[in-house]
């Protein structure tokens, strides 16, 4: 059962004992809650796509570990050609889904611990990587939705983990035994761990040698004693209670259903972890599950804004508007950016590297690049939906007015614009850009895979400031004699 199917996936999940608080209300069946079914609906998706002929090379690859076909989502990436179908295989599905599909986080991490459980038994002649690639053929055999979690609450911002008055806001090892440890602590913007079968707790930070407890990266089943998903608040989430098209996205809702999971003293078996206390491969796993995850969102949200740009288009005709020069000039500002995005993404991939154990890293400066500009553009293309498609976004009435029938004729009416279309499509386009380009949303885009300034420090340290003074130096002197020049590696 290397590729489950949608309803081998949701039935997995009612197998597990999840313990998730959803309104601030123990959830007995997360399957089968409103506020998390579309997250699930979405997350079915990815599962339906790879049993579908036309998105096979996409959405599913060969194990290097077993030589068996297996879901993109839990394959190590071999060559740039598996990073750049990485990016495609996102796009396909923010074009099929319209929001996020929240496995990335997963693959990532993934692939974070593959190279970097490698990396720390050649440096300390630790046994991690072979039990970690038990631990992927498993994966991949049973096709496991993994979330990552690597944010942590952190507490007083200007002092270390190990300073924190309280030491639970970094996650960390409370205890240790023959056959495993306990570990306590919270991850914070858990994306689609409340709907996913285990969890990859990674360190999010670099930590000093005197920090070895919280060096910690293990695997721990969602459903596992003492592991509490506590869902986040969304914009306009009752309205997924509601039904009906105010909730924007029907079926699969917006955003990733993140949330807090809380790790109160789990227990965590030898088998399961892959990092214990080498602090000074922190860094590097974080930099690493970083490189791979930024780059990302060229492809997430390129598709979704595909589907955004076309609600908008469609919004304009719905109005009368399309045949506007300026119209149709702001549309293709809004292609342009996403397009932009998009390429440095595939850019990321084909320029992409090998690392030590054999696995393939994109371009650092390129993936840094991508998330940057996805902090902007984002904003910039849902401005551009709001410019478009008019106020009454933020006006229109609910569902229930018009389903009365005292006042639903008139919202009807006073809502038809071109009469060619039906005033329910104006509607619903109007519902979807509402909910994709609200705070939840935007906000996913600044601080999802790091927040702005962490890519800024990146691009400045690989930007080779001193190297590109010499280039001035040198085409500014007429001559080829300046001295200390490095010029960049033609691939
Ligand atoms: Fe994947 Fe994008 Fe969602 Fe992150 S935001 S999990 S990259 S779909
Ligand atoms: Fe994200």
């Amino acid at each position: 059962m290397a590729l489950k199917t949608p309803e081998q996936y949701v039935d997995s999940l009612r197998q597990l004992k999840i313990c998730a608080y959803v309104a601030g209300e123990r959830v007995h069946s997360v399957v089968d809650h409103p506020a998390i079914a579309p997250h699930i609906n979405t997350v079915a998706k990815t599962y339906e796509l790879a049993h579908q002929a036309e998105h096979r090379e996409v959405m599913t690859a060969i194990s290097h570990l077993s030589g068996e076909r297996v879901h993109r989502y839990t394959h190590i990436f071999q060559n740039t050609d598996d990073l750049v179908k990485k990016i495609q295989m996102l796009r396909l599905l923010g074009q099929t889904t319209g929001t996020c599909f929240q496995r990335c986080v997963g693959l990532d991490a993934l692939n974070a611990l593959y190279a970097t459980s490698f990396e720390i038994d050649q440096g300390e002649g630790t046994g991690y990587h072979p039990r970690f690639c038990d631990y992927l053929l498993r994966v991949q055999r049973e096709d496991l939705m993994l979330a990552g979690a690597m944010t942590d609450p952190k507490g007083h911002r200007a002092k270390k983990p190990s300073e924190q008055a309280d030491p639970d806001q970094f996650v960390h090892v409370v205890e240790r035994r023959p056959d495993g440890v306990v570990i306590r602590g919270a991850k914070l913007h858990n994306t689609g761990g409340i709907n996913s079968h285990e969890i990859l707790v990674l360190p999010g930070t670099g930590l000093a040698a005197g920090e070895k407890d919280y060096a910690i990266a293990c695997a721990v089943p969602a459903g596992a004693p003492g592991v509490i998903f506590i869902f986040g608040r969304q914009s306009n989430d009752t309205r997924k209670l509601e039904g009906g098209c105010d909730i924007g996205n029907p079926r699969f809702g917006v955003v990733g259903g993140e949330a807090m999971v809380v790790f109160d003293n789990v227990f965590v078996p030898n088998e399961h972890i892959f990092m214990n206390g080498e602090t000074q491969y922190c860094g590097g796993l974080v930099n690493y599950f970083a490189t791979w995850h930024r780059a990302n969102y060229g492809g997430c949200k390129g598709g979704n804004a595909d589907v955004l740009i076309g609600a908008t288009a469609k919004m304009t005709r719905i109005l009368g508007t399309d045949r506007n020069a300026v119209v149709r000039d702001k549309l293709t500002e809004m292609i342009h950016m996403n397009e932009t995005t998009y390429a440095s993404a595939i850019g990321a991939g084909a320029m992409g590297y090998r690392l030590a154990c054999g696995s393939y890293m994109f371009d650092p400066m390129m993936s840094n690049t991508v998330k940057q500009n996805i902090t902007r553009n984002v904003y910039q293309i849902s401005r551009l939906a709001h410019d478009l498609a008019g106020g009454f976004l933020a006006t229109m009435p609910d569902q229930k007015a018009l389903e009365n029938p005292e006042i639903g004729a008139y919202v009807k009416k006073y809502h038809t614009a071109n009469p060619d279309y039906d005033v329910m499509e104006r509607i619903r386009m109007g519902r979807y850009i509402e909910n994709m380009t609200s705070v939840t949303s935007m906000v996913e885009s600044m601080h999802g895979a790091g927040s702005p300034q962490a890519q800024r420090i990146v691009m400045l340290g690989l930007a080779g400031i001193e190297a590109k003074i010499k280039m001035a130096e040198q085409v500014i002197s007429g001559t080829d004699d300046v001295k200390g020049i490095a010029l960049p590696k033609s691939n």
